[in-house]
């Protein structure tokens, strides 16, 4: 089994519905560290398991310096923007979402 992981930082906003008051009601936003994890049994026709430059560039096209409410069809929770992630790009298998330096959620298959 091959496996790859991709690290890349995103700025972006987001404001959070909860069924509790809480300040991430409030739009804020945080410089997202996120890793993505992939595997395969096989390699491409590059010799690779994914491009690590396209990832990068597919979540920075849709998530950087973006309000994360209006770009995702979800409540931008970080346990749903790891899932929505891993389900983005096929050979992925685990997302773990940093939105500061103590609290870090992730998802895998
Ligand atoms: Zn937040």
């Amino acid at each position: 089994m091959y496996k790859i992981s991709k690290r890349i930082e995103i700025s972006a906003a987001h404001s959070l519905k909860t069924t509790y008051e809480s300040l991430c009601n409030n739009l804020h936003g945080h410089n997202w560290m996120i890793t993505i994890h992939c595997k395969s049994e096989t390699l491409n026709e590059n010799g690779m398991v994914e491009d690590f430059s396209a990832i990068k560039s597919l979540l920075t096209r849709k998530l950087d310096h973006k309000n994360l409410n209006e770009v995702l069809p979800f409540n931008p929770t970080a346990e749903n923007i790891a899932k929505w992630i891993c389900d983005q790009i096929p050979t992925c298998y685990k997302v773990e979402v940093q939105e500061s330096e103590n609290n870090i959620a992730s998802y895998e298959k």
